[in-house]
């Protein structure tokens, strides 16, 4: 019998192996390799491909049985969902403010509502917060349910998931979306359980199967490497989480109106498991990098702490945020919070400059939302460019001060 043991320091999270031989491994949490079948027949290739040489196998694979005929996957066939209908926002706030990806689920759930033809709401919790549902409206929708209760001023898993599993429950849409962000991550798990519904977490692309009415939800899986369209056929509501910085927010209509319906969720104090004794803010590095409207990247081609300087110089003459690729993370150049990509930030600034960055997929899951991109690469082949509205090739030290240089002649910028 085979023994396989993964090397979790020299381990670089790939997915090589997983993409090899599914059946003997998969990545953990932290996008390490991990063995689910020692003896599965396919390992010694993923072994064999790891590109870091972190596999080992010693005995003999032996297949416990043979392999089952994979039987052709059932073709998808929507069931009837009876009254379900709508599309509805959860609509996150903190502190009586609404936060970005809420509008951004705005902007995207008003397409979806309009190829369905039907209403987009929003869902509004809190305390005293009846004054953000003019903003919903400007931002696209319809109605806005509004539950108030002293018991939901802060976000606690409860009485959340109690206010917003009863008001699916009474007004049944057939989709409803979250941001994948530390609220939306706890909430939205927790009603799906509760109405027995599917959920698909960290989505990147929403569209509608109209001849089936069915949302088609796109997102990255095996690390990655694939794209995984994923579908609710037999129960409703569809939920998706949907991760800030991806989806497109409409331009705020400040005439358009809307209707605000007072919803009684009916909360007791059962439904408050938690209680909340102080709200420590973490102090951040960086300015939210999802909110910026420019900023300047740099990675391994910055060379060390010290290049990166020349990028703060450029970011400072712009007013731009200092972003970066993982591994200038890796390298500890930058923090974690500037990481952009498909394990660090999604951002859609109006500029993003990338320097020394080759372009990975991970990467370019990060930032190719960005309304304009320059890339500077002294490689003409950089995938970066793929992505890239103005491409140069060269030595981003010999570019960069010519920039600055002509921004500050020019009077652009902060
Ligand atoms: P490299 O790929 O080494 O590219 C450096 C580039 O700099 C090259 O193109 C080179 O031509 C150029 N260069 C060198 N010197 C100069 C110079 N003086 N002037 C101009 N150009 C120069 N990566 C992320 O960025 N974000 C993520 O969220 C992320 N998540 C990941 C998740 C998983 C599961 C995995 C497996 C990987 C992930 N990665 C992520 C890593 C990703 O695969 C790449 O390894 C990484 O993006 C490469 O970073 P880089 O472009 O800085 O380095
Ligand atoms: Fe890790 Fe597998 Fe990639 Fe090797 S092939 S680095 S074990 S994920």
């Amino acid at each position: 019998m085979a023994q396989i043991k993964i090397d979790e320091d020299a381990c670089i999270g790939c997915s090589i192996c997983v993409n090899k031989c599914p059946d003997a491994y998969d990545l953990n949490d932290d996008q390490k390799a991990i063995v689910k079948n020692h003896n599965a027949p396919c390992a010694q290739i993923g072994a064999d491909d790891c590109p870091v040489g972190a596999i080992e196998i010693t005995g003999e694979i032996v297949p416990s049985e043979a392999p089952a005929p994979v039987a052709a996957p059932a073709p998808v066939v929507a069931q009837p969902t009876g009254d379900y209908k709508g599309v509805m926002v959860f609509a996150e706030q903190r502190g009586g403010e609404i936060k970005k990806v809420t509008i951004e689920l705005l902007g995207r759930g008003r397409g979806l509502a309009d190829d369905l033809g039907v209403e987009l709401s929003a869902a509004l919790m809190g305390h005293n917060v009846e004054g953000l549902a003019k903003e919903l409206i400007a931002r696209g929708a319809d109605k806005v349910y509004l539950i108030q209760d002293a018991k939901l001023e802060n976000y606690n898993t409860g009485g959340y998931a109690t206010a917003m599993s009863k008001l699916i429950n009474t007004e049944k849409p057939e989709i409803v979306l979250y941001g994948a962000t530390h609220i939306g991550r706890d909430l939205a798990p927790r009603i799906a359980r509760e109405l027995h519904a599917g959920l698909t977490a960290d989505c990147t692309e929403l569209t509608i199967d109209l001849e089936q009415r069915l949302l088609l939800q796109t997102r990255p899986a095996f690390g990655g490497n694939i794209m995984a369209t994923i579908m609710c056929p037999n129960h409703r509501p569809q939920m998706s989480t949907v991760r800030p910085g991806i989806m497109k927010e409409m331009d705020a209509d400040p005439a358009k109106t809307g209707q605000v319906i007072n919803f009684d969720a009916g909360l007791t104090d059962a439904d408050i498991t938690t209680r909340i004794i102080e709200i420590i803010k973490e102090k951040k590095s960086v300015a939210g990098l999802e909110d910026a409207k420019f900023i300047v990247s740099g990675g391994r081609g910055v060379g060390g702490a010290d290049g990166f300087k020349t990028i703060q110089a450029l970011a400072d003459v712009l007013g731009a945020e200092v972003g970066g690729s993982r591994v200038a993370v890796e390298k500890g150049w930058i923090s974690k919070d500037q990481q952009v990509g498909q394990t660090g930030k999604s951002v859609r600034p109006a500029l993003y400059i990338a320097c020394g960055i080759s372009g990975s997929i991970q990467h370019r899951a990060g930032m190719q939302n960005a309304d304009f991109i320059v890339a500077i690469n002294k490689d003409p082949n950089a995938q970066i460019f793929t992505v890239a509205d103005i491409g140069i090739v060269g030595d981003l030290f010999d570019v960069l001060p010519k920039l600055i240089n002509e921004l500050k002649a020019a009077n652009i910028g902060a």
